[in-house]
């Protein structure tokens, strides 16, 4: 634990929201110079708490004591003034303006009623060097890469000076090398005594920052661990309530004749000659390093890219992909880890999401779109477990894991036959996690046909029956039976290359 006394304690929180309980009777605390990791599902209430202790929401119940005083009427930038920061797990930058002055957005230097550029771009680029970020202030964040835009925020909570930096999944968008400096900072920042309460879902990096775990479920606290004493297997049955012994569901269905198959395509320079077929009733898993190419090929078999060279069949027939309506046309379906991308639209209902791309056709008379809409909506909404009040709620509200879900049944309504799953999982608990792989198992039950690709093995060897491996822009090798493939084998075919 921190050595430092006690900072913070929030007692008996209560929040509801419309249709859900937030959080339920939490107290928690946070001591100087400690870091206290939160974990728990999606959907769990971390960012709610998170959200009420910097004023953002006000709880229905329950007090904050912070500096031996009970917070009474606050809002964000008082609490700012208090001296608690926050990383928020949403960006929110103003795009069209330079990073240093979203840095100094509210708190600009003004010299005789003019803002004093030069101070502050200066200033800027030390809070960035704070972070290890090599980054010109003057440019603009609209044109940083995600991962960029991530530091910036990082480095903004972190130039108040806070007592309390709250940083709500940080991780989840930067590259290892700046996880790396987030983690140096966060050293620095605990040696002043700073407390610090940091939201993950990634359980190395919980057990190598954190002091004390503490895990929600169901917007109840379900334990709180000291992090040297605990390991993953506690905190996942914390977590989910149950032990993951079913983490990939077994399935025994003969796989059928061939849905894909791929016969030497080449996109110049980024991929050349890969070939392999997918048959109905099968994972496929591509394999390989980051930069392997399998997230290129796949982009050409969506229609997404053009490829030079090769063929796509689609049951038996050359089915030519030149853009992505091609690719539906054919039955074949991509989610990718940017859910945003692949057409869900996060400001509009759940039930909009779901339907939309349908409706002309499945409805050809308009008094009986409404009804047929909302019935079709609830049943994904039963079918795929997706935690929302209602089907008419916005899916920016929910958590990662929901989304993916309404992303899953969207595809499914289209009547994808073959889905092609770049990183499905990715920044995603447990627990959703589970309920994914589960949904894909009933999708090639049904006859269909899948092929993932993910960076996490355990995953790809659990979900696959057979196994192509990428390496550099070509296939190196092949696993054809589920009980070779392991992690060994696999790193064998991309280590001898
Ligand atoms: P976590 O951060 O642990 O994933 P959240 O605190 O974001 O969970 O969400 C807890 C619950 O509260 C979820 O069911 C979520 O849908 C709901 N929720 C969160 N924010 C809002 C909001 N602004 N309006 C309505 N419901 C919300
Ligand atoms: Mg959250």
């Amino acid at each position: 634990m921190g050595n430092g006394k006690q900072l913070l304690e929030m007692k008996h929180i209560c929040k509801a929201f419309p249709g859900v309980v937030a959080l339920n009777d939490v107290s928690f605390d946070l001591h100087e110079g400690e870091v206290h990791a939160l974990m728990g599902e999606n959907g769990a209430g971390k960012s709610t708490l998170m959200k009420i202790l910097t004023g953002t929401y006000k709880q229905d119940s329950g007090d904050i004591v912070y500096k031996g005083e009970i917070l009474e009427k606050r809002d964000e930038k008082f609490m700012l003034s208090m001296g608690v920061a926050i990383i928020h797990q949403e960006l929110s930058y103003v795009p069209h303006l330079t990073i240093a002055e979203n840095l100094f957005l509210g708190r600009e230097i003004v010299h005789h009623g003019v803002l004093h550029q030069k101070e502050m771009n200066e200033k800027a680029a030390q809070w960035l060097a704070n972070v290890g970020v090599d980054l010109n202030p003057k440019r603009l964040m609209k044109s940083l890469m995600v991962s960029e835009q991530q530091m910036v925020e990082i480095a903004k909570a972190i130039s108040y000076d806070a007592n309390i930096i709250v940083m709500d999944e940080p991780t989840s968008a930067i590259t290892d090398r700046e996880v790396e400096n987030l983690f140096k900072v966060i050293a620095d920042l605990k040696a002043k005594g700073v407390g610090i309460i940091y939201i993950s879902h990634k359980m190395d990096e919980i057990l190598r920052i954190s002091d004390r775990v503490t895990v929600f479920r169901d917007g109840c606290l379900v334990d709180t661990f000291q992090s040297d004493e605990v390991d993953i297997d506690q905190i996942i049955i914390a977590m989910v309530g149950r032990k993951l012994t079913d983490v990939f569901p077994k399935r025994s269905v003969e796989p059928g004749e061939e849905m894909l198959r791929i016969d030497g395509l080449t996109r110049k320079g980024v991929f050349e000659d890969v070939s392999f077929a997918v048959r109905r009733g099968e994972v496929l898993g591509v394999a390989g390093l980051m930069g392997a190419g399998r997230t290129e090929v796949m982009r050409c078999v969506c229609g997404l890219d053009k490829y030079d060279k090769g063929e796509i069949y689609v049951n038996g027939k050359e089915a030519r992909i030149r853009t992505p309506k091609d690719a539906i046309t054919n039955g074949i379906g991509l989610i990718n880890e940017d859910r945003k991308g692949v057409g869900l639209v996060l400001p509009l209902s759940v039930k909009h999401n779901l339907t939309l791309s349908n409706l002309n056709k499945y409805f050809k008379t308009p008094l009986l779109v409404n009804r047929k809409e909302n019935e079709l909506a609830d049943k994904e909404i039963k079918e795929l477990h997706i935690k929302t009040p209602g089907r008419n709620y916005p899916v920016r509200n929910l958590s990662g894991g929901n989304q993916q879900k309404v992303v899953l049944g969207k595809v499914m309504l289209d009547e994808s036959e073959i889905l092609i799953m770049d990183e499905p999982t990715r920044g995603i608990d447990v627990g959703a996690k589970v309920e994914i792989y589960q949904l894909i198992n009933d999708f090639v039950k049904n006859g269909k046909a899948v092929i993932v690709i993910s960076s996490e093995m355990p995953e790809l060897i659990g979900l696959s029956d057979r196994i192509v491996i990428m390496h550099e822009g070509k296939l190196v090798g092949k696993i054809d039976q589920k009980q070779d493939i392991t992690q060994e084998k696999i790193m064998e075919y991309v280590m001898k290359q």
